[in-house]
């Protein structure tokens, strides 16, 4: 398979083209180093302004969102103790947070002295969710780009159930854990207001009320729009910070995490991800991470041959079929379940 001799984008991935040397139009057009430095600073800039504002305020001054992995554990870290804010830790429970993910965020949780909500919708709507998630229509081929469906399916809820947190509790800030090249470079300090939020609010919610699921608890409503004084901005402080893997790992150890092996080596958290990236992959021709392993190469924060060898790695089969037993679903029936509604 031919890949983009700078990063590890396929030539399967959708729309892509490589130029004489080889080269993705991502690569080619990704702005130069000075250029990157300084958006970074001023993101910078335009957080640490507003994390002093906050600071005064007597409630929470941030909502992190987290997995329990290390990069999300690293940020909570980081604004409870270098930026002394105080923190309200969210994490959405699929059904499949690793028990050692579990373990970790407990002893964190306390370590850091933070207040830590978990919701676990029932499994049965996530199951219908899960298998909904793999059938074309669900989401926008964009979105797919990104992420597995699995992994949308997630990622939607937890943003809905946030956001509707942040807007009932005041809070003026939702911290994210996502590291330079998973998200582009202005998303990493957004001010969105209100009439923003709330179409993104909608746009999360409706592939359920698509798939016919009374899903309102899980996403704010105009109500809460209307009452809420401020608009929390999203923040991604990884994006901008200077900061280093070898770093973040020694912090997070240092105060308890401990590395969980019951995952696979793209997720330290979720026990769902190989068996939603052996889908995707099926499905649409590319692995799940490549567009976000890509990021990261080509933003100089993994090396190249890392990203190829995690690409790499198969998916473990027992991993694989205990999640599908969990799903009550085979792969081979979820795939078929994609092709037969796609004909339609
Ligand atoms: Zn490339």
């Amino acid at each position: 398979m031919k890949l983009c001799t700078r990063c590890v984008l396929p030539e399967t991935f959708p729309g892509i083209e490589f130029d004489e040397e080889g080269v993705c139009q991502y690569c080619r057009n990704m702005p130069p180093p000075e250029r990157r430095i300084e958006q970074r600073a001023k993101l910078r800039e335009r957080f640490e302004q507003l994390a002093s504002e906050v600071r005064a305020e007597s409630g929470y001054h941030g909502l992190m969102s987290w997995s329990g992995g290390k990069d999300s554990t690293y940020t909570l870290w980081l604004m409870r103790h270098v930026y002394n804010l105080r923190m309200l830790a969210f994490t959405f429970d699929n059904g499949f947070v690793s028990p050692a993910a579990m373990d970790n965020m407990r002893t964190i949780a306390d370590n850091l002295s933070i207040d830590h909500i978990i919701i676990r919708p029932a499994f049965p709507f996530m199951q219908r969710a899960f298998a909904a998630s793999v059938e074309p229509g669900m989401y926008p081929p964009k979105a797919l780009e990104r992420a597995s469906g699995i992994c949308n399916t997630c990622m939607g809820l937890a943003k809905g159930l946030a956001l509707r947190l942040a807007l009932e509790k005041d809070v003026p800030m939702m911290v994210y854990g996502w590291s330079p090249g998973q998200i582009p470079l202005p998303s990493a300090f957004l001010r969105p207001n209100r009439k923003m939020l709330q179409a993104m609010a909608e746009a999360a919610a409706s592939p359920f009320t698509r798939m016919n699921e009374h899903v309102a608890a899980y996403f704010p409503e105009a109500r809460h729009f209307e009452a809420a004084p401020q608009m929390p901005v999203n923040v991604s402080p990884l994006v901008f910070l200077d900061w280093r893997e070898e770093e973040a790992l020694e912090v997070v150890q240092a105060h308890g995490w401990k590395r969980p092996d019951d995952t696979d080596p793209n997720s330290t958290n979720c026990l769902l991800n190989t068996f939603a990236n052996q889908i995707h992959a099926q499905q649409m021709g590319y692995h799940a991470y490549a567009m976000e392993l890509a990021g990261l190469v080509r933003e100089g924060y993994m090396q190249r041959d890392e990203a190829l060898r995690r690409l790499a790695i198969p998916p473990a089969p027992d991993l694989v079929s205990s999640v599908a037993e969990r799903l009550g679903v085979s792969v081979d029936a979820l795939l078929e379940r994609a092709r037969v509604s796609g004909a339609n």
